[in-house]
């Protein structure tokens, strides 16, 4: 017998052909006398438009948000009239998505009202998602023969307060999910809990960010004694890149926890970048599966890095950037400039995903989120003003529409001319490199192109990756 964590994203839940799926992989797992614990994302799209709601209420159009909550509330009713028989079990289900979603819409009457949207409000409503699909889906299981017991996760994932990316407070979180997860399994019970939500000590509704429900299934799975965290989405596993942006991507049979950590910290929507955090200690194998082709194996991860040679594995993009680059000749002689730089950045609410510094150390850049580069300027300038004003430092530069890409794989430590490989390929398809970084994992090299060079530069590059795959084959 094996404790498995399942968690099914958004379009794995996200229509009735999708939900019956799930209900079968549940299913077989449960009559293999395994134990499931199952984490969900809100129906695709519902988060999208949640957001919609708010911003709608901001601007006090009523009528917006209202229609919004019907397209929602239709979509659960549509799919659970399909999914379950016309009774009681039924009509409660239905009355509980009813009151819920005119629960939310009492809180958008609240923002019309107030005018603003705050992060904790924001978090409020988008919590909304995960706790009408869990009640749905613990309900059409029920109905199918499962033993589901519908969780919210404000009862299990104890966080701080830091609303749209809050991080959990470990002890707590624990103790909460070995009382209520493992207590529910031991009766019995397959869990069926809220993805990407959780709370404060005091019970305000936080959320882990956007794709978190990744991160909320791994740190059930590492609480609730799981052997294997398996994340059922809607593609056949990690793959080389995109199969958006190049439909050549394959699918990578195993990547290291270091590898995929990379991946998603540099843009690979398909793990969200926290996730393996809770798990890495634990040893625990998380698999990539396919919720639409469920006899696919998937992508296994694990500590291990596959022992052959392989150099790029896979290439990712980070869109919506800024380029901020402090320059200035006097640079050279004052000490800590570049600190103080990160530490106003950090003030400003920012994070940095590259950094790179020239050697001739008159200049360093680094990249923030499009929308905070103005901010990030301010504040650099604020703290760098006595330089400024010196001529030390002469400039802070925003350049936009740029993106990062970086290249991933393990196999780049010690293989001598990745790089030079790398930005040949950029040379010969005329990419214009703006700036380099490699981390000092050595599994990754970023760069930075301009936005129209997207799609060249990454498929140029995915070319080399694909030498690697066919190599190995
Ligand atoms: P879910 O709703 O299941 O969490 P997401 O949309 O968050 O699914 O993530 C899955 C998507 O990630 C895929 O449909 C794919 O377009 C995208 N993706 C981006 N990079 C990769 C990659 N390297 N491998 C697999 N999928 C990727
Ligand atoms: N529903 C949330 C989102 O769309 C969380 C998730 O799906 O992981 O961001
Ligand atoms: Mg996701």
């Amino acid at each position: 017998m094996k404790t498995l964590t399942m968690k099914f994203g958004g379009t794995s839940v996200g229509s009735v052909e999708a939900i019956s799926n799930v209900v079968e992989i549940v299913r077989s797992e449960v009559e293999n006398g395994n134990r499931v614990v199952v984490v969900v994302s809100a129906m695709g799209g519902v988060t999208d438009m949640l957001v919609e709601t708010v911003n709608a209420a901001v601007r006090g159009d009523k009528w917006e948000y209202q229609k919004l909550a019907d397209r929602i509330r239709d979509r659960h009713e549509d799919t659970i009239e399909a999914l379950m028989e016309p009774g009681d079990a039924r009509e409660t289900i239905l009355k509980k998505i009813d009151k819920l979603l005119d629960d939310q819409i009492k809180l958008c009457e609240a923002v019309g009202i107030l005018g603003e949207r705050t992060d904790r409000i924001m978090d409020g409503i988008v919590s909304f998602g995960e706790r009408l699909s869990s009640r749905m889906i613990a309900a059409i299981m029920q109905e199918h023969g499962v033993n589901a017991k519908q969780f919210d996760a404000t009862r299990l994932l104890l966080t701080n307060d830091n609303f749209q990316d809050a991080d959990p407070i470990w002890d707590g979180t624990q103790a909460r999910i070995e009382k209520h997860v493992i207590g529910a399994l031991d009766e019995g019970y397959v869990p069926v809990i809220t993805g990407f939500i959780g709370s404060t000590a005091d019970g305000t509704i936080t959320t882990l960010g956007r794709g978190g429900s990744d991160y909320s299934a791994a740190i059930m799975a590492a609480y609730s004694g799981s052997d294997e965290l398996i994340i059922w989405t809607d593609v056949d596993g990690v793959m080389t890149t995109d199969p958006r942006i190049d439909d050549r991507a394959q699918v990578l049979p195993t990547v290291s926890y270091q590898e995929v950590g990379e991946l998603a910290f540099y843009g690979a929507k398909v793990l969200h970048p926290k996730t393996v955090q809770p798990i890495i200690e634990l040893d625990m194998p998380v698999r990539v599966r396919n919720t639409f082709n469920p006899t696919h194996p998937g992508t296994l991860i694990q500590a291990e890095s596959e022992a052959i040679a392989t150099i790029i594995k896979a290439v990712t993009v980070v869109r919506n950037v800024s380029l901020l680059t402090v320059g200035g000749r006097g640079m050279i002689g004052v000490p800590g400039i570049a600190g103080r730089a990160f530490g106003a950045t950090a003030r400003a609410g920012a994070s940095i995903l590259m950094i790179s510094q020239s050697s001739s150390e008159q200049s360093f850049c680094f990249t923030v989120p499009e929308n905070k580069a103005v901010d990030v300027r301010g504040s650099i300038e604020a703290e760098l003003t006595e330089e400024i004003n010196s001529r030390d430092v002469d400039s802070v530069v925003i350049q936009d529409d740029v993106v990062i890409i970086t290249a991933v794989g393990s196999g780049m430590r010690g293989t001598p001319g990745i790089a030079g490989r790398v930005f040949t390929v950029m040379g010969n398809n005329d990419v214009n490199v703006l700036s380099i970084a490699q981390g000092s994992s050595e599994c990754s090299i970023s760069f930075i192109v301009s936005e129209e060079d997207t799609e060249r530069a990454v498929v140029a590059l995915h070319d080399l990756a694909l030498e690697t795959v066919r190599s190995l084959s």
